[in-house]
């Protein structure tokens, strides 16, 4: 029970700084809402500087380490009850001391817009009208000359005697209501919607007949406990119709769900797919929402209304009534990590959520990141295998195209170019992958070697020539194609390699009697583009589909039977230690959108490089052997997974005050891990792109072979940063399991 006197709060407010503040709750507030009702996860206002915020209680009690005089007092009680059900608060928690952000930012960051200004959720009632008593009493012949007033009337009767007003509207006007009101025939009422219990019309649509080692798997997935599932099926294996089974038998026990996908504006099959399956109500979280439409949506979620939400990254911090099952699709895919604020991977939080709620979580990929792979070979995550693709479809052929014994043009080899003929001739679709959008990566002067550099970024600008402009892709910096070389003067300026634009012009020209259609960021930044898409896509009709990454992303086009990789050299190069792993998900990705349909499917992968090892076990075995390969040379090299590992960032326009910064936190940190064993320092080092819009950019990495380990000593490294005063120019964050450089 909570003490009488004092009674201090601890709370959490949205502030950089890494703890929280106690208050005291000031004896006319108790009073008005009663102690009882103050629970950790309510908003309360407190004066914080000289400002007024909203912060979130995280503990009540009665001591605190200031005296009881110099605590403030909170000035408002917000919520009645607690916006967030308290497993929901523990994750936040959990998550801002592992990810080593403060949590108040942490919380407010994760809650809709509106509530973290202090409004309150949107009332849940609605308006019904009901019959009165004068109503009740209307004999059999009132209302012969008002036949519609009549019929109001009686559809109220059969409705037990209240009408939700909204269905009213749907058959009548309002005049008929006002009519029926002035008479005093009937009267308004909120009232609460109640919440339907599971019934047998949960299917909108009949469920597939799974094929055995379907069934294996949705088997194996015990949907009454905490356990976290690999489920590891080549692409098209019929994973998505496993996700929908465990959801429908999660709903028939009264439960929620959670899915989350990486985009959703990209993959709209996927969300018509679960609103064709189901009579229940779903709804989307993503970037598109308005502060409105999100916090309805956050709060159909949390009382237990919506049935299944369907999100990006963020929903993983929905609130659920009564939580049953958490699936995160294509569980591989980088935007599941924060890049910036608050860096969380969703993916992570998802498994600690489900852990908390002891509900199922289900993670599903063609392309397991080695990460979970590893998590399924220590025993943490039971592995579901999916070796052949549904129905009738099968695994497509890779052939390797060699670019050195070739002609090329405009990045497509002449055999590529015959096979994209062959097929189109078949009544075929093809869809042509290169990752780099515009019309070519650079612009070179032919007389005098210039080239065009972004300023702000260490970066050439890309040529968008439709546009007739140059391009920073990171930074955005853009300006005109200029006619003269700045340098030389001369005219002889070069648009060199091949981006997607220009690709699409010479396939078009090659093929002008077929729809060329490209599916970049540019492409699709009109409104509606994206549907053209898939309507071309979907019509079977013979076409090209060319595009970057968006390509590979879970979609689903029966009629593709030819996938040509225009670019397979540029992923080989990369410097950071992930990159053959995303190499080989994303080519395996691309890979698998061909031939998901009855005919089968062919690859073709254009490299000057046929005899590289990553290709090499890719094409003549497959992703999941590709997959224990680096495995074995991650643990021998000993990187993460075998390692835990942090970043401490440092950025700054001036490059030696972000330097001097990181020099200052190594000596800190040497300091600290004395204390420890197996912990090592690298750094300062320059981020992979040194110079991003306008900053200069260092690390300092931190590896542990103890992930507690690591914990700790960030934890006594960041708060001694805090308190470094000398360096203003520099913002610095930690990074905690980064997944970029
Ligand atoms: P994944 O999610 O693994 O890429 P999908 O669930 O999208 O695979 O399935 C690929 C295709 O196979 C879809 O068109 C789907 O309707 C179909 N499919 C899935 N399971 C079955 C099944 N058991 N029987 C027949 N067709 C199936
Ligand atoms: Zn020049
Ligand atoms: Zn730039």
């Amino acid at each position: 029970m909570l003490q009488k006197e004092p009674f201090i709060v601890r709370v959490a407010v949205p502030s950089p700084l890494r703890r929280t503040f106690d208050y005291r709750v000031p004896e006319h507030l108790v009073s008005d809402a009663g102690i009882g009702a103050l629970k950790p996860g309510c908003r309360v206002a407190v004066d914080f500087g000289r400002r007024n915020v909203v912060g979130l209680v995280l503990d009540l009690g009665s001591n605190s380490e200031l005296a009881l005089e110099k605590l403030k007092p909170i000035t408002a009680i917000i919520d009645s009850t607690p916006l967030l059900p308290p497993p929901l608060f523990k994750l936040f928690i959990w998550a801002a001391n592992y990810y080593q952000y403060p949590i108040g930012e942490a919380l407010f960051t994760a809650l809709p817009v509106l509530l973290r200004k202090g409004k309150l959720p949107p009332a849940q009632t609605a308006l019904h009208w009901t019959l009165s008593e004068l109503g009740y009493g209307l004999g059999p012949d009132s209302l012969n000359r008002a036949p519609k007033q009549k019929a109001l009337i009686k559809l109220i009767q059969n409705h037990s005697g209240a009408l939700a007003e909204s269905e009213i509207l749907a058959l009548f006007s309002r005049s008929i209501i006002n009519q029926l009101q002035q008479k005093a025939l009937i009267k308004s009422v909120e009232i609460k919607p109640v919440e339907d219990s599971p019934t047998d019309d949960i299917l909108k649509q009949a469920s597939l007949t799974l094929d055995k080692q379907q069934q294996a798997a949705l088997d194996s997935i015990d949907l009454h406990s905490f356990n976290c599932y690999l489920l590891d099926g080549v692409t098209s294996s019929g994973k998505t119709e496993i996700y929908l089974q465990s959801i429908e038998k999660t709903l028939r026990y009264g439960r929620q769900s959670i899915v989350l996908i990486p985009e959703i504006s990209l993959t709209p099959q996927t969300e018509k797919r679960f609103r064709d399956r189901f009579n229940v109500p779903v709804v989307t979280l993503h970037s598109g929402l308005t502060d409105k439409q999100r916090l309805k949506a956050w709060e159909q979620a949390r009382l237990g209304q919506a049935k299944i939400i369907l999100g990006t990254r963020s929903a993983i911090f929905t609130p659920l009534k009564k939580p049953g099952l958490i699936v995160l699709d294509e569980e591989h895919d980088q935007s599941y990590k924060q890049q910036e604020g608050f860096r969380y991977s969703a993916r992570d939080l998802a498994v600690i959520r489900g852990q908390q709620e002891n509900i199922p979580v289900i993670l599903g990929s063609a392309t397991p990141s080695l990460e979970s792979l590893n998590n399924c070979a220590q025993g943490r995550y039971v592995h579901l295998l999916l070796n052949s693709r549904a129905g009738n479809a099968v695994a497509p052929d890779w052939n390797l195209v060699d670019l050195r014994s070739e002609s090329v043009e405009c990045g497509i080899a002449g055999s590529t170019l015959e096979a994209i003929g062959r097929t189109l001739k078949a009544q075929q679709q093809v869809l042509v992958f290169l990752n780099r959008r515009g019309f070519a990566p650079a612009l070179l002067c032919h007389f005098c070697g210039w080239t065009a550099q972004c300023t702000d970024c260490d970066t050439k600008l890309t040529v968008h020539r439709a546009r007739g402009r140059l391009i920073c892709h990171h930074c955005d910096y853009q300006q005109r194609q200029p006619n003269r070389c700045p340098q030389c003067k001369s005219q002889q300026l070069m648009a060199t390699g091949d981006g997607t634009e220009r690709s699409e012009d010479y396939l078009q020209k090659h093929f002008p009697q077929h729809r060329v259609i490209r599916v970049d960021r540019d492409s699709t930044r009109k409104k509606g583009a994206m549907q053209q898409f898939f309507d071309t896509a979907d019509s079977g009709k013979p076409c090209i589909l060319i595009g970057t990454q968006m390509l590979a992303k879970g979609h689903h086009f029966a009629n593709v039977t030819l996938v040509a990789i225009l670019d397979a050299d540029s992923g080989l190069l990369s410097a950071d230690f992930r990159g053959h792993e995303r190499m080989g998900q994303l080519l395996t990705q691309v890979a698998g959108r061909s031939g998901r349909g009855e005919v089968p499917g062919q690859v073709l992968v254009q490299t000057h490089q046929p005899q590289h090892p990553l290709l090499d076990m890719l094409i003549s075995q497959d992703y999941r052997y590709t997959a224990k390969q680096l495995l074995a040379q991650r643990k021998n090299l000993q990187l993460p997974p075998f390692k835990a590992m942090a970043l401490l960032r440092a950025e700054s326009t001036r490059a030696q005050q972000a330097h001097e910064f990181l020099c200052m936190a190594r000596s800190v940190a040497e300091q600290l891990i004395v204390a420890y064993n197996g912990v090592e320092l690298l750094g300062p080092l320059p981020a992979l792109m040194e110079k991003r819009a306008g900053r200069y950019r260092y690390i300092v990495q931190i590896e542990a072979e103890n992930r507690a380990a690591l914990q700790e000593l960030l934890r006594a490294l960041a708060s001694q940063l805090d308190t470094q005063k000398k360096f203003s120019g520099v913002r610095w964050s930690l990074d905690v399991d980064p997944q970029e450089l």
